[in-house]
């Protein structure tokens, strides 16, 4: 179970179709590209993959409990004395026990229960802090290095998306543009305005909800581009024909879209609703 909520926000097969489905446009450039089997094949697993990672796992805990004859009650405190929700599997614990710095194990996972996470602000701010000082190089070095019949190029990430504009593919360069550009921008955004929120108070709970909602399912649409250079420096290997090698700007986007992922996972969504109670 901790597997399965851990591995949740790291599987990204959409978005490994669509990079397929760009970089199949990408070689169909200067290349005869035929789309074989396999791509129906993953355009079918796609949604159902999606599905299975989107379900809610909490359901599985009751199952868990009746096959092994268990019944956790012992943590529930007499109503309506404070609760806390365990992170992991959701069974709640008198806040009384998680508050003050020593976790406690939770009754029925075993992982550790906060009342809010450890340095949750301290964390947020450090990975976004990373991430920021990161894009720089990201945009500025090229991505990826391409050399086809004698011509060599290199071309950062906005160069990339200029290409496909120039060429008439100008869905591609937008796709590409917002999964590049305007994606990781708006994380940077709204994980700031929720930090900054914590000092001078600002908008609705629902505004905050909506806005920890859109981070967590923006967030690694990202990848996209990361998958593509990846795909297409693996495809075009002709040696003396042509060649396509990864740059080291992609490794500094991979890892600005992994930091601020991680920025998103620290924020503890509590601290949005409820900054009076607990430690904040
Ligand atoms: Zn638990």
């Amino acid at each position: 179970m901790r597997v399965l909520r851990a591995s949740k926000p790291w599987g990204m097969i959409e978005v490994c179709l669509l990079a397929i489905l760009v970089a199949l446009v990408k070689l169909s450039g200067f290349l005869h590209v035929v789309a074989g089997i396999g791509i129906a094949a993953i355009v079918a697993l796609a949604p159902l993959m999606a599905v299975i990672t989107n379900r809610n796992a909490g359901d599985l805990w009751p199952l868990y409990e009746a096959n092994n004859d268990l019944r956790f009650q012992a943590a529930l405190a007499p109503w309506p004395a404070h609760l806390v929700a365990c992170d992991l599997c959701g069974m709640a614990h008198q806040a009384a026990a998680a508050e003050g710095g020593a976790a406690i194990a939770c009754a029925r996972c075993g992982s550790e229960v906060h009342a809010r996470k450890p340095d949750s602000i301290m964390r947020t701010r450090a990975f976004l802090l990373a991430a920021l000082v990161l894009y720089i190089p990201a945009n500025v070095l090229p991505v990826m290095y391409t050399r086809l019949l004698g011509s060599e190029a290199q071309s950062t990430i906005l160069e990339g998306v200029e290409e496909f504009w120039r060429s008439g593919s100008w869905d591609i360069a937008v796709l590409i543009f917002t999964a590049s550009v305007a994606v990781p921008c708006t994380k940077f955004l709204a994980i700031a305005l929720l930090l900054l929120d914590q000092k001078f108070p600002i908008g609705s709970r629902v505004g905050k909800t909506r806005l920890l909602k859109l981070v967590e399912h923006i967030g690694y649409w990202s990848m996209l581009d990361v998958l593509v250079v990846a795909l297409v420096t693996a495809l075009i290997q002709f040696r003396a024909l042509g060649i396509a090698e990864p740059r080291s700007g992609i490794v500094f986007f991979g890892a600005v879209v992994v930091l601020t992922m991680l920025a998103a996972m620290s924020f503890d969504s509590r601290l949005a609703w409820k900054r009076q109670v607990g430690r904040g």
